[in-house]
C-alpha cells in the first residue's frame, strides 16, 4: 500500500502544501509545527489532580486531587487534556474547530492519546460530546467527532456517536462562569434507546475539543451513569489552565 499512499500524499502537497497548524508557515509535513511552535504550546503533563487533570505546581503524591474535586466529586470518573488552551495555542483549536483546519487531525489525536493513557485504559468505547443538529448545520461537522475518530484509529477503542444526544441547543458558554456553565448545560444531553441497550457494564470515555470548567463532560457524564455505565471518564484536546494551590 506504501507506495500508492506516499504517491498520494506527495501529489495532496502540491495541491494543499503543508503548513503549520499554529502559524500557517510551510512546513515539511501535513500536521506539522514549525520549531519555534512547539516552545508556544504547553503539553500538559503530571503532576496533576488524579481526578480532573488539573495541573499542580508540583508534585503532592500519588493519586492528590485538587481542592475543587475534593469539594465536590464529579460525575467524570478521571478527565485529561492534552494542552492547555492559552493565547498561543488558542489558534490551533480554533482554526480545527471553526477553520476546517482538519489537515492536523492525526498529530492532535496523538496527543490526546499520550496524555490520555489513564482514562483510555479499559475503555469500551469513545463517545464525541454531541453538538445540536441545528450547530452541526452551520457547521458542517462535529469537532469532537473527528477527534473521537481520530483517537480510535490509534487505539482500536470504538467510537459510539449514538449513544448520546444533545436535547436542547444551549447558548454559547464564552466568558461565563462555572456556576452559569453548569446551570446551561444541565440536563441539556440525553442518553438514546441504544445507548440504554449497550452502556450497562461499561466504561467510556467522553471526547471533546476544549475543556473549560467541566460542567458539559459533567452534563454528559450524569445520564451515562443512570443508564448504567460504569466509569464515564473525559479527553479533551485542550483545557482552560487556572493556576492551582493543591494544598488548597
Ligand atoms: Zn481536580
Amino acid at each position: 500500500m506504501g507506495a500508492v499512499r506516499k504517491a498520494g500524499t506527495a501529489v495532496g502537497n502540491l495541491i494543499w502544501p503543508p503548513v503549520s497548524p499554529l502559524t500557517g508557515c510551510n512546513v515539511a509535513a501535513t500536521g506539522q509545527l514549525e520549531a519555534d511552535s512547539w516552545a508556544a504550546i504547553h503539553f500538559l503533563d503530571a503532576p496533576w489532580c488524579d481526578t480532573c487533570g488539573l495541573p499542580f505546581a508540583y508534585w503532592v503524591g500519588e493519586g492528590a486531587e485538587c481542592g475543587a474535586c475534593l469539594a465536590r466529586a464529579p460525575a467524570v470518573h478521571k478527565a485529561r487534556a492534552a494542552l492547555a488552551y492559552t493565547d498561543l495555542s488558542r489558534p490551533l483549536v480554533l482554526d480545527f474547530k471553526h477553520g476546517g483546519r482538519l489537515d492536523a487531525l492525526d498529530q492532535l489525536a496523538a496527543w490526546m492519546v499520550r496524555a490520555g493513557t489513564g482514562v483510555l485504559a479499559g475503555a469500551q468505547a469513545l463517545i464525541p460530546v454531541p453538538l445540536h443538529p441545528t450547530r452541526l448545520f452551520t457547521r458542517r461537522y462535529n469537532q469532537s467527532l473527528l477527534l473521537a475518530n481520530a483517537v480510535s484509529r490509534r487505539t482500536d477503542i470504538t467510537v459510539e456517536p449514538g449513544w448520546l444526544i444533545r436535547k436542547r441547543r444551549t447558548p454559547t458558554q464564552a466568558g461565563q462562569s462555572g456556576k452559569a456553565r453548569r446551570r446551561n448545560v444541565a440536563g441539556a444531553f440525553a442518553v438514546t434507546a441504544r445507548g440504554h441497550a449497550a452502556l450497562a457494564g461499561k466504561t467510556v470515555v467522553l471526547i471533546d475539543d476544549v475543556m473549560t470548567t467541566g460542567a458539559t463532560f459533567e452534563a454528559c457524564a450524569k445520564p451515562l451513569l443512570r443508564a448504567g455505565a460504569v466509569f464515564v471518564n473525559a479527553l479533551a484536546l485542550s483545557r482552560v489552565v487556572k493556576p492551582a494551590d493543591p494544598t488548597t
